[in-house]
């Protein structure tokens, strides 16, 4: 089975399966950023190191390798990325001194590699190095990659991943097979996002070039676990019971994300007293229009406020159960009955 995580990625899911059993020494993935191609590539890594594969490659999800890839601490796959891609797809970041994050590669980081590149695989019968933004490496730092690169062991295969092909230095990129991420087509992004539960984004997609990954994060998409506990205690109106906030309240759940979910269900809540239909959470709108009479507006709209200066606290750490309950209690405050 392809491992494309989006529609838009059957394409790139198929030209990987073909080196699922002879992989090259080098994969040079290029394509626009941000369109998923991380995390394709990430999935198929960890697929790799599946001891119980299926026989179309996919991972049993259950072996010894499945488990330590998805937990990060396959021995067989090593990453060598900037701190700002690490910091992106929450991976530790190696040498952050706590300033800025650093969107290039440096030589010091490559150089980390040379004695892992001499080892053999721990479990399974190759190992990875999965690099991104390839196109960011600094130029001495390429060399060495290059040295690597021109006479691995034969276990050992190098993914990287590049929105500038041509920033790749030419005598690496030449030892690589050279793979395209197409960006999704207009037809495919929008029947994405409208399974994402998204409505009115033309404008957004526009401004994002096209990318549905994008729109999504400036929606900031909270958890399945997060959007049900919240409909349940929305839903609820004055019967609210904030005993439940705490208990139900996940770890890294982002704040601004929350946030930005209960300011859309109080807009909507707003449009619905105001005899409009909902925006956000149409398949809603019963539960919606059953709480809206019982709702005050002027607290409704002092309620959106609230939401809004969360968003915007969420910068400086919080408490996000305490934060959580303070905004519910105050949201439960706003209906008479
Ligand atoms: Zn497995």
């Amino acid at each position: 089975m392809p491992l494309a995580i989006y529609p838009w990625q059957e394409a790139l899911s198929r030209d990987l399966e073909i080196f699922r059993h002879r992989m090259p020494s080098g994969i040079i993935v290029s394509g626009p950023r941000d369109i998923g191609t991380f995390e394709l590539v990430l999935a198929f890594t960890k697929s790799l190191m599946c001891e119980n594969p299926a026989e179309d490659g996919t991972p049993c999800g259950k072996c010894p390798g499945c488990r330590l890839a998805e937990a990060g601490t396959h021995p067989d796959i090593r990453f060598l990325l900037s701190e700002e891609e690490a910091a992106r797809h929450d991976l530790p970041i190696p040498e952050s001194a706590g300033k800025k994050l650093s969107d290039e590669i440096s030589i010091a980081a490559v150089r980390e590699l040379r004695d892992y590149v001499a080892l053999k695989p721990h479990r399974s019968p190759r190992r990875v190095i999965l690099i991104s933004p390839a196109d960011r490496i600094r130029p001495d730092a390429a060399s060495v990659l290059l040295k690597m690169v021109e006479e691995p062991p034969p276990d050992l295969s190098f993914i990287m991943i590049a929105e500038d092909l041509d920033a790749i230095l030419p005598t690496l990129r030449s030892r690589c097979v050279l793979l395209h991420a197409r960006k999704p087509d207009p037809e495919a992004a929008s029947s994405w996002l409208e399974s994402k539960g998204l409505k009115d984004f033309d404008e957004q997609l526009a401004e994002a070039g096209g990318n549905p990954l994008a729109v999504v994060r400036g929606h900031k998409i909270v958890p399945d676990e997060a959007r049900t506990l919240f409909l349940n205690l929305l839903k609820a109106g004055k019967r609210l019971d904030i005993t439940q906030v705490a208990p139900g309240v996940g770890t890294g759940w982002k704040l601004d994300a929350c946030a930005d979910f209960l300011s859309r269900w109080g807009t909507d809540l707003i449009r619905v007293k105001s005899g409009l239909q909902p925006s956000y959470f149409v398949g809603e709108t019963p539960e919606l229009q059953s709480i809206a009479p019982r709702a005050d507006l002027q607290a409704l709209f002092h309620w959106l406020d609230e939401t809004e200066s969360l968003k915007r606290a969420s910068t400086v750490p919080l408490n996000n159960k305490l934060a959580l309950e303070k905004i519910l209690e105050s949201y439960r405050s706003a209906f008479r009955s």
